[in-house]
């Protein structure tokens, strides 16, 4: 397993994360996917209580070493006021059975509440032990900017975006160069688009072409490119076992600096094959 330095937390984690969202309604076969995960090297789970799969972490965790896990969790928005902020923790803490949580994320960003106040209540409870660092998730730069003022003991640890080879917004907006200038780790979600992706074939043909170099297929072509970026820990869903395997294999890739070039371009050349699709079919 390849393991990474997660932002400026000194916490080296598995350069790929399991992501818990909507894995479906067969609990006994989740928990089965994510011991698998966790007996094959991945640390680092990722759940939120908007998911409502705080408790199948909780059961699949169950009987390791709590140290050697890295459980990431979030408080989403209707739940920014400062009690409101220590009662959801509370919560993911009981459905999670645990004393601690290793990372406590924002969702997403609240309209209505300070931002200033939800940061009290997670300096409050990191000061407590009941978290150990604090992320945001889908911040523009200038509210990740507000979050950090907003702190008056800790920093940022990491956002969590929507970033993949066919999702690359967070280039453009200037997330992805101010997440590493700040050493704030990036995790990234969806990072087979949902499985759009595989909808995309002039990309799929490519991936698949620079694959063969590695032994790996277009989807594990596609986490690779991600995870070598020092910065980048993807957190991909997989309910299928094959699917699993596959991606916690896709960790051992490292992609050659003339690929992983080929591989940036490769979003602004599928752009411009699908422009020109369309028009010829104008
Ligand atoms: P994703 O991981 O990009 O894609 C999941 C889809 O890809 C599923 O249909 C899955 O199928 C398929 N898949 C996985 N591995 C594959 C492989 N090796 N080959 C072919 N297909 C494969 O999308 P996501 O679930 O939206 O995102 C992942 C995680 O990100 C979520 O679970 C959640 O933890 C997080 N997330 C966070 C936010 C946020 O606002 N912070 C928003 C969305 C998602 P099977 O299930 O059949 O294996």
């Amino acid at each position: 397993m390849n393991f990474k330095e997660f932002g400026n937390t000194e916490q080296k984690l598995s350069a790929l994360g399991i992501g818990t969202w909507d894995i479906g309604n067969n609990v006994k076969e989740n928990v089965d996917s994510i011991k698998f995960a966790i007996d094959n090297g991945i640390n680092f789970i990722d759940t939120a209580e908007m998911y409502g799969t705080e408790p199948v972490v909780a059961r699949a965790i169950k009987g390791y070493d709590r140290s050697g896990l890295f459980i990431a969790t979030k408080v989403w928005p209707d739940h920014f006021s400062h009690d409101a902020v220590i009662k959801s923790c509370n919560d993911s803490l009981k459905k999670l059975e645990t004393d601690y949580i290793d990372l406590y994320q924002l969702h997403w960003p609240s309209r209505t509440i300070p931002i200033g106040e939800t940061m009290k209540a997670m300096e409050e409870l990191k000061d407590q032990g009941k978290i150990r660092y604090i992320g945001i998730s889908n911040f523009s730069v200038d509210q990740t900017k507000e979050a950090m003022e907003s702190m008056n003991k800790y920093k940022i640890a990491s956002n969590q975006v929507e970033y993949s080879m066919v999702t690359r917004d967070i280039e453009r907006s200037g997330i992805y160069d101010f997440c590493r200038s700040n050493k704030i780790a990036v995790i990234a979600y969806s990072p087979l688009s949902h499985g759009k992706i595989f909808s995309k074939k002039t990309m799929i043909d490519e991936l698949s072409k620079i694959g063969t170099h590695y032994g790996a297929t277009a989807s594990q072509m596609a986490l690779a490119w991600l995870m070598n970026k020092d910065n980048v820990f993807p957190i991909p869903k997989a309910t299928n076992g094959t699917h699993m395997k596959e991606n916690i294999a896709s960790t051992e890739i490292r992609i050659n600096p003339e690929d992983m070039k080929k591989m940036d371009a490769m979003e602004a050349k599928y752009y411009e094959d699908s422009i020109a699709s369309r028009h010829s079919s104008n």
